[in-house]
């Protein structure tokens, strides 16, 4: 327990909780188990707890440069992590994971890990097609990208006229920028304040002539796709939006920002991720697509991108190509259970669950075309290829369209009206959480009528401290309650984010959760609403920290009934489920268990855990317990 954990006990003398967990396990520690050697010889990725320019990050420094032998490659002073790769040894590559180990018992170390190996995520090409031949059936008007019902045409149709294109960075293999459909039309970024060829980083951002983005496996300013992975990527974020067959394109609804970082086999590095990651949500882009995936659990991707989300990104993800319950074995970063992420996985053309496809009821969200799909290939050709590669770039490209219409949204509302404009399919039950696949006219529908909110759960997924944690959600009342609460991931032992203000209305001060999450579905949002406002709700505000395997939240429980708990909490709540919670008493004399759910109060827009065949033993302890707090 860290020391404000201790604090708080002593101040509020509260009560602890402790959920244990609860069906479809997705813990952590598995995740970590899963991929132990897939990394880069010699090179390992360190978070510091303190700033660069401090004496104990220099300290470190100069530890790691002359005691360790450990040569600096990159930094990402926003997130404070660097890359190091260590000398060779006389025997070859040093041992990593002892290099590891040792970092992280260093006193300046946050954490310390190697540089896993991440891949495209798709099958290959199934056939390509010549420019000619793609004219050719544009013209007899059979050229779609996919002959699933997405409504793409449809929603092009009742576009705002006028409106700036949003930029989506490609995080791949590169962009055939030379391909006829790309360029001479206005739909790959520029970098408005870099000048071409002069060798001089124009804006500052630390890559030089960055015109259209960077290759971070050459380290250069030419992102051009050696492999064709990335230009099929791009030609599906563009054709949802407009029709690509249109040649040259004369205004683009969208930019594409190629970053490469995938090599010409279709394989790139953890570190290079974070680097391209950082560079998109530096230099404007507004949604990530990530047709890749692989390696295990890091926490230094997860704060790559924390940061993105402090950057109001949508964060699309391939759902992975290995018929896969993510559920059960996690694919990254798909997993990552950011609020503005959206995990995708494959469907055909009849809205079923490809052969191929990762799937998941707590961990994919939904289904989307990748499976013969047709799009730009280098050299001027086209072809069809399958993957949830494929799948992802339709969901970036509608994400793009539904911000080109109301540019204020934030990636998590994105992510929500996505969600909730799905077509079901009752090929999709228990296959992805929302049971559904893409509809792009309903969700550009609802992204024109529906008001931007800026309200964004807080969380970071992050070991660092709480001032990296998201702006302050502004949270909706919810469910009559009162106060807010505040969320966060970290790893654990670390000191609380905040010191609530409310102490003395404190009945729970600790809330020790062991649970493992799963993804709250549109059913049990609306049976949350039905939940509430059965019983009488007590305001509280205590301190409220979630154990999950060897991570930690940290936040606020703002209210009790005899119903349930009141988060909120969408980092971890978001993939609820069932928990069993076992209650004390603030002086330690009283216990009770119960058993709870996890649910959504539509009204309010807030989380809860509703307590399920409570004992009336127990009851009759909250009873008590509750006597004299303030009803809301
Ligand atoms: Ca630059």
């Amino acid at each position: 327990m860290g020391r404000t954990l201790v604090d708080s006990k002593q101040s509020l003398m509260a009560a602890f909780i402790f959920f244990a967990l609860c069906a479809f396990a997705l813990v952590p520690s598995q995740a970590t188990a899963q991929v132990t050697n897939d990394f880069v010889p010699g090179e390992v990725i360190v978070k510091l707890k303190s700033q660069p320019s401090s004496s104990g990050a220099q300290r470190f420094m100069g530890k790691a440069t002359s005691l360790k032998g450990l040569q600096l490659r990159r930094s990402w002073s926003g997130i404070n992590m660097h890359k190091f790769a260590a000398k060779p040894t006389a025997s070859g590559s040093p041992d990593v994971q002892a290099l590891v180990r040792e970092l992280q018992a260093d006193p300046e170390v946050e954490f310390a890990e190697p540089n896993y190996y991440v891949r495209a995520q798709s099958s290959g090409v199934e056939r390509e097609i010549t420019a000619q031949e793609f004219q050719t059936m544009a013209v007899e008007g059979v050229m779609s990208q996919t002959n699933a019902h997405i409504a793409a045409e449809a929603a092009w149709s009742i576009l705002t006229p006028g409106q700036d294109a949003i930029v989506v960075a490609i995080i791949d293999t590169g962009l055939d920028y030379n391909h006829s459909v790309f360029v001479n039309s206005s739909a790959v970024w520029q970098n408005p304040l870099e000048v071409a060829g002069n060798g001089i980083d124009d804006d500052g951002n630390g890559y030089v002539d960055d015109v259209r983005g960077w290759n971070f496996v050459a380290n250069s300013a030419s992102p051009m796709d050696d492999d064709g992975h990335g230009t099929h990527v791009a030609g599906i974020v563009l054709g949802v939006t407009q029709n690509i067959q249109a040649n040259p394109i004369s205004q683009a609804n969208i930019k594409i920002m190629p970053l490469k970082f995938l090599d010409g086999s279709g394989v790139g590095t953890t570190s290079d991720a974070i680097e391209a990651i950082y560079y998109a949500s530096n230099n404007g882009a507004k949604v990530l697509n990530n047709s890749w995936g692989g390696g295990g659990y890091s926490q230094a991707l997860v704060d790559a991108i924390n940061y993105a989300y402090t950057k109001k990104v949508v964060f699309v993800a391939a759902a992975g190509n290995a018929a896969n319950n993510n559920d059960a074995n996690p694919t990254y970063p798909a997993n990552y259970a950011f609020p503005n992420l959206i995990s995708v996985a494959a469907t055909n053309d009849w809205d079923s669950l490809a052969s191929f496809s990762n799937f998941g009821q707590s961990s994919v969200h939904m289904g989307s075309p990748g499976v013969s799909i047709l799009s730009t290939l280098p050299n001027n050709t086209y072809g069809y290829a399958n993957g949830t590669s494929m799948a992802t770039p339709f969901v970036s490209g509608l994400a793009a369209l539904m911000l080109r219409e109301s540019p204020t949204m934030n990636g998590y509302q994105i992510k929500q009206l996505i969600l909730s404009a799905i077509d079901a399919s009752s090929a999709l039950t228990a296959r992805v959480s929302t049971s559904g696949r893409l509809n792009v006219l309903t969700s550009v529908q609802k992204a024109q009528t529906t008001d931007p909110d800026p309200t964004m759960p807080a969380y970071t997924g992050s070991s660092a401290g709480a001032e990296r944690a998201p702006a302050a959600a502004q949270m909706a009342g919810g469910c009559g309650l009162v106060g807010r609460s505040i969320l966060e991931l970290r790893n654990g032992g670390g000191s609380g984010p905040s010191a609530t203000p409310m102490r003395n209305l404190a009945f729970f001060g600790l809330l020790m959760v062991l649970m493992a999450p799963v993804l709250i579905s549109i059913l049990l949002r609306k049976e949350g609403a039905r939940n509430n406002r059965r019983y009488d709700r007590f305001q509280i505000a205590s301190d409220v920290r979630v154990r999950v395997g060897d991570r930690e939240l940290v936040g606020q429980v703002s209210s009790i009934s005899l119903g349930g708990v009141q988060l909120n909490a969408d980092a971890w709540l978001e993939h609820g489920g069932i928990v069993t919670m076992q209650i004390v008493s603030p002086d330690g004399q009283d216990a009770i268990k119960v058993e709870g759910k996890v649910v959504w109060c539509e009204e309010q827009k807030r989380y809860g855990v509703a307590f399920q065949n409570a004992e009336e033993g127990a009851l009759a302890a909250i009873s008590r317990w509750t006597q004299g707090l303030l009803k809301i």
